[in-house]
């Protein structure tokens, strides 16, 4: 990310507690930065998208109602020049998104949301890598996302791949044995565990578990915002039947 994006990104955050503020700095965000003027000439911005000024549990709430109205087919119309010109000032997400690649998952519109409102990560299979965890530090210690959901779904192939290489040594080209590898040890997770349902469906609530318990103790960023409260990382599942996204308890 170029220092500009940076700037222009901090420079339009939602105003912030003093203990928010005083988190953040624990959390090394500033100093990670190097850019404690921009920062501080942002408390008296108000962010693009005021809204979106959320705390964990409305943004599930938000995120959840989203679902709803798509499941339902009740979307809001959208008029997607509205607030063209607010987000070329920056951005404040209110949720961080770690979705699988599939096509047929649209994290923004499942939760019938539009631009500037989720700070979406991808990548087959819904798994933390190394370059995901610091765009997702990134939107949660700078964007001031209150909630992290790692989204996986129904009938994924990257789990049904690797579910083909636990039981048949299956090898894939390329690198997309990269994936295979990533998700294995949900999949001997879940093997070893007594399931309902095929060991795909098993794996694929494994490995969306894995991934938030990753997520929510990954140090130093992630595990110190769910510590003071600032952060909630949560798990769902999008049914590619009906729509619906079930949250993990
Ligand atoms: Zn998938």
């Amino acid at each position: 990310m170029c220092q500009r994006c940076a700037i222009d990104v901090v420079s339009n955050r939602s105003p912030a507690s003093p203990s928010r503020r005083t988190a953040l700095g624990k959390l090394g965000a500033i100093s990670l930065l190097g850019l404690p003027g921009p920062i501080r000439t942002a408390y008296a911005k108000p962010p693009p998208k005021p809204d979106n000024a959320l705390s964990p549990d409305d943004a599930i709430e938000r995120l959840m109602v989203g679902n709803k109205r798509y499941i339902s087919g009740e979307t809001l119309d959208r008029d997607f020049s509205a607030n063209r010109a607010a987000l070329v000032r920056g951005q404040n997400p209110y949720a961080c998104i770690l979705s699988c690649a599939d096509s047929r998952v649209s994290p923004e519109l499942c939760f019938d949301e539009e631009r500037g409102d989720l700070f979406v990560t991808r990548v087959a299979g819904n798994y933390v890598t190394n370059d995901l965890l610091a765009s997702l530090e990134y939107g949660v210690a700078v964007l001031h996302a209150s909630v992290i959901l790692v989204l996986g779904h129904t009938r994924c192939g990257a789990v049904s791949a690797a579910v083909n290489s636990f039981e048949n040594q299956t090898q894939f080209p390329g690198h997309i044995q990269t994936v295979i590898t990533a998700l294995l040890p949900a999949v001997r997770s879940a093997a070893a565990t007594s399931h309902t349902g095929t060991l795909a469906e098993a794996a694929t609530l494994e490995n969306i578990r894995q991934n938030v318990a990753r997520l929510a103790e990954a140090t130093p960023i992630l595990s110190s915002a769910v510590r003071d409260n600032h952060l909630k990382v949560i798990g769902g599942i999008y049914d590619l039947g009906t729509g619906r996204v079930d949250l993990l308890s």
